[in-house]
């Protein structure tokens, strides 16, 4: 077993959210494996004591700067140190003390710091897609350039990368994103149109954060996991395809030139591709629940309703556009996701102001990080625009 000196230093960012405590807990049955560097939350000061005083990380952050003082106190008998704001991020996110980042935050949000780790030639364990969604290309540039091994948490680029272990020479001929189709799978606009918040958070495969669950519920998350594999893979629009697999079995697959196609398959359990993410490149002993095909009569797999989710087209539209496209159609959602969840607006208007915003901001074929930024800043403000207050 290998000594302290070896062990894996992750640092958690978002440690309080859904992937954050899914992986604290495959932590901790990894002791030997991995240890716990940084923490940081965004207002859940209560939960980030209670982890920081269970595995004693070498710094914590607490984004919401009015709850500093409660948080250096809780920890004042420790050695951990505490930093505030969003700023401390970037700053911990420069540390040499941690040797691989797990980038749990939601949002936009998260593309600083990575940026920042990636800089540092950090591993990424990235399950932010969000980051890919709006810079992909200055992340993957910059990744290249600094040595920073990126390996996705998201299941399905999980999936994708280890069909891909052993296959460097074999070219992708396409790859096949599954698709849980979400709560409302098989509905239609007359029922969507009347759909309320709990309802649409109720995932009936996956427990997620809010945003992602809503994203999955409008087929955003799929649109937003198609651009993330652009990046990922290197691969052109043409080559990346969606299919609904309710069951969420089948987490993705990829097809080579022999047309031989490889799939990773289990229970749906984010833990599993988090844990490979820490763990890699070794397969961690572990013991979730397995598969059983005994237990399921049949995995089924069927097209899209792109006329009804219509999300999935306008992704598909900022996948083939580049430029600062993703950018638009990720800060319009956003704002979107967040009116819906404060039921300021419906279900299908995430769409519409999605749209509306596309429709509204210059495009940028090549944008510089800043005009990136810019582009976030203004889709933001015309989407908040259109939604009533
Ligand atoms: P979540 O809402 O449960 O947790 C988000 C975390 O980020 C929390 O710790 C929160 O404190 C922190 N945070 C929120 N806003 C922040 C901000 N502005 N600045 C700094 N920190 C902030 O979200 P989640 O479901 O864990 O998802 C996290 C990321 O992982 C998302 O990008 C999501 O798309 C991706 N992802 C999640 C799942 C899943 O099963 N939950 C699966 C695949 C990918
Ligand atoms: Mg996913």
């Amino acid at each position: 077993m290998p000594d302290t000196a070896q062990k894996k230093r992750i640092a958690i960012f978002g440690s309080t959210g859904s992937i954050g405590t899914q992986a604290l807990d495959v932590i901790r049955t990894h002791t030997n494996l991995l240890e716990v560097e940084i923490l940081t939350a965004q207002t859940n000061y209560e939960l980030l004591i209670k982890q920081a005083l269970e595995f004693l990380p070498n710094a914590v952050v607490i984004g919401d700067e009015s709850k500093f003082d409660i948080v250096k106190d809780a920890l004042s008998t420790t050695d951990i140190k505490v930093f505030a704001g969003e700023k401390a991020l970037e700053e911990v996110a420069d540390f040499d003390t941690y040797d691989v980042i797990l980038t749990a935050i939601v949002g936009f949000a998260g593309l600083r710091p990575t940026l920042k780790a990636v800089k540092k030639g950090k591993v990424i364990a990235l399950a932010n897609k969000e980051t890919l969604v709006v810079a992909g290309d200055i992340v993957m540039q910059q990744a290249l350039q600094f040595r920073s091994p990126i390996i996705p948490v998201d299941s399905e680029h999980s999936a994708i990368f280890q069909c891909l272990v052993g296959e460097t020479r074999n070219p992708i001929e396409k790859i096949i994103l599954t698709a849980s189709g979400g709560p409302f799978l098989g509905k239609k606009p007359n029922f969507l149109v009347n759909v309320k918040r709990d309802h649409a958070l109720q995932h009936p495969n996956w427990s997620m954060g809010a945003k992602i669950s809503i994203d999955s519920a409008t087929l955003m998350n799929k649109g937003l996991e198609m651009i993330e594999a652009k990046w990922l893979f290197n691969l052109k629009p043409a080559q990346i395809e969606v299919i609904v697999h309710p069951q969420s079995i089948v987490h993705s697959l990829v097809q080579f030139e022999d047309g031989s196609m490889k799939a990773q398959m289990g229970l749906p359990d984010m833990k599993l591709p988090i844990q490979y993410a820490l763990g890699y490149p070794l397969r961690l002993k572990n013991d979730f629940p397995r598969f059983d095909f005994k237990k399921y009569a049949s995995l089924t797999f069927e097209e899209p309703d792109y006329k009804t989710f219509r999300n999935l087209g306008l992704s598909i539209e900022a996948l083939k556009a580049g430029g600062n496209k993703p950018c638009v159609l990720n800060a319009a959602n956003e704002i979107a996701v967040w009116a819906f969840l404060k039921n300021r607006i419906g279900f299908l208007d995430i769409t519409a102001v999605v749209e509306k915003t596309m429709e509204k901001i210059s495009f940028i074929e090549k944008p510089t990080l800043d005009e990136y930024f810019e582009t976030d800043g203004e889709a933001r403000n015309f989407a908040a625009s259109l939604i009533k207050m």
